[in-house]
């Protein structure tokens, strides 16, 4: 397998630190108010880089923060007459609900900044015992950018470059204008905690670096996060880590490209977003990960509502064939042509090399799901070459690997629909003089009662038959191995 690491800016082969197992970390959000796409790009590429980690073979233990005390928090509890507690445990909450109905797997540890106060406190006071850090006298902590060699690594930048946007925001507290907070001294009504500094609250840089060496040790197999966080945040994660316990932070850093909207990153501030519940209210979840990995993770990706309601006629194309591909198998004749059952067998093999030959290239998703796309047109040229006389093997492995294919990049195919309803054997009645009680018996007669009507021009009964079907929700489908009645 390969992996592009940013830090270095080449595909590597991935090689875990120990044999079979994988420990990884991905920032979380900053909990002050809902997340919208953009956020939950990052997320959901990450997601599907793990399962596809574990689906490889890898135990994974995939750590992630909730970073639950910060200023967008405090603001927002100003603004709204709350605490910052209060805001913190809303969004926390609300951010867990949304990753589930995203389909987005729990992590296996997910701390949170204020339960990790101590582990905090006991790094940054490594850091000044070894001179990487300082008091100031305004009680604040600050770390020593220039005490470490390796400082500019993880994002590429030089310090003499840095130095440039740093003078502009110079702070009279600081050694040097490149330093940045590890402690935070407290303002009155902001939440506090005691420090060998006096009360205050921690940096967010610091969090993850205590985070990640507290669950997962360091140092870690990958560390990943939007590419937004490279620098500054993964810079002085790594700094703090690195100088604090000299054993190396992060083999192999991934960062995900940015979702935007006509051409701009789409963020908070910009106020050019979409919340994740907002589309998932008009949209399956299914079919925001099928947009989304229809694109590489290192790439941008322009959203658009036309393209979200692109990926859902795919997502409906993909799992009305996987249903078609059953349904032929369910009523194969048994006179099958055996050169093309083993031509579709051929095919699903084909892609399903593919795919895997793609998600082990740095998690090509897009040249994944290609692979499978390229299976269905196959599939449907197939069934509607055969007519009834489908291969039940073929079809039945064909559909396996196509929704095999998606369930492991979490993109959930709709639920084969549900039993017909009973009353269709009072329609049958009515129609047919069925008086039974099987309704797929009573499905059965209606179809070829609707066949016999057509062929015999019989329009009328044709029609009252659809009606009184369309009437309960059903509408009549016509494949290339016959017909049946689906839900509307
Ligand atoms: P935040 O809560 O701002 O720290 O963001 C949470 C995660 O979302 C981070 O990994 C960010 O890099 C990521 N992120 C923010 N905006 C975008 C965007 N427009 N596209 C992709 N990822 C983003
Ligand atoms: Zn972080």
């Amino acid at each position: 397998m390969k992996i592009y690491n940013s830090k270095t800016h080449a595909k590597e082969d991935f090689r875990p630190i120990e044999e079979g197992r994988v420990r990884m970390y991905v920032c979380g959000p900053t909990v002050y108010d809902n997340i919208h796409i953009g956020n939950a790009r990052t997320f959901i590429s990450f997601d599907v880089i793990r399962r596809w980690l574990i689906a490889s073979g890898y135990e994974v233990t995939f750590a992630q923060n909730l970073t639950d005390v910060d200023d967008k928090i405090i603001n927002r509890a100003n603004e709204q007459g709350r605490t910052a507690e209060d805001v913190a445990t809303e969004f926390s909450e609300r951010f867990i609900e949304v990753m589930h109905r995203a389909n987005v797997m729990d992590p296996d540890v997910r701390p949170r900044a204020t339960k990790e106060i101590g582990p905090m406190i006991g790094m940054i006071k490594a850091l000044i015992e070894q001179g990487h850090a300082y008091a100031a006298d305004n009680g604040d902590v600050y770390f020593s950018v220039r005490s470490d060699p390796s400082y500019g690594e993880v994002s590429g930048r030089k310090i003499d470059d840095l130095m440039v946007g740093a003078r502009i925001e110079e702070n009279e507290d600081k050694n040097d204008p490149l330093d940045f907070a590890l402690w935070k001294a407290a303002k009155p009504g902001e939440p506090q905690w005691n420090s060998p500094w006096g009360p205050g609250r921690p940096g967010w840089h610091t969090e993850c670096a205590a985070m990640v060496h507290r669950y997962l040790g360091t140092p870690i197999d990958i560390h990943g996060g939007g590419s937004d966080l490279a620098f500054p945040h993964h810079e002085n994660e790594c700094a703090q880590a690195t100088c604090a316990w000299h054993e190396g932070f992060a083999n192999t850093w991934m960062h995900t490209g940015m979702l935007l909207v006509d051409g701009e990153k789409m963020s908070k501030s910009l106020g050019n977003f979409f919340t994740l519940e907002e589309v998932l209210e008009k949209h399956s979840a299914a079919a925001l990960r099928l947009l989304m990995l229809q694109t590489h993770y290192r790439s941008p990706l322009d959203f658009s509502w036309e393209r979200l309601e692109g990926a859902e006629n795919s997502l409906e194309r993909i799992a009305t064939c996987v249903e078609n591909l059953m349904w032929a198998a369910n009523h194969a004749s048994g006179e099958a042509d055996a050169d093309r059952g083993a031509a579709l067998i051929a095919a699903a093999e084909r892609a399903a090399a593919e795919f895997e030959a793609s998600m082990d290239d740095d998690f090509n998703t897009a040249g994944a799901v290609a692979a499978y796309f390229q299976l269905v047109t196959e599939a449907n040229t197939y069934l509607d070459e055969v007519g009834g006389a489908a291969d039940a093997e073929a079809c039945t492995a064909c559909a396996a690997g196509v929704a095999g294919a998606f369930s492991v990049l979490g993109v959930g195919l709709r639920e084969p629909k549900e039993e017909l309803p009973v009353g269709l054997l009072g329609v049958a009645a009515g129609l047919v003089a069925y008086t039974g009680d099987d309704v797929d018996e009573a499905a059965e007669r209606i179809l070829a009662a609707r066949a016999e009507a057509r062929a015999a021009k019989n329009w009328e009964l044709a029609d009252a038959i659809r009606d009184q079907l369309r009437d309960m929700g059903l509408v009549i489908e016509d494949t290339a191995a016959g017909s049946r009645l689906k839900r509307a």
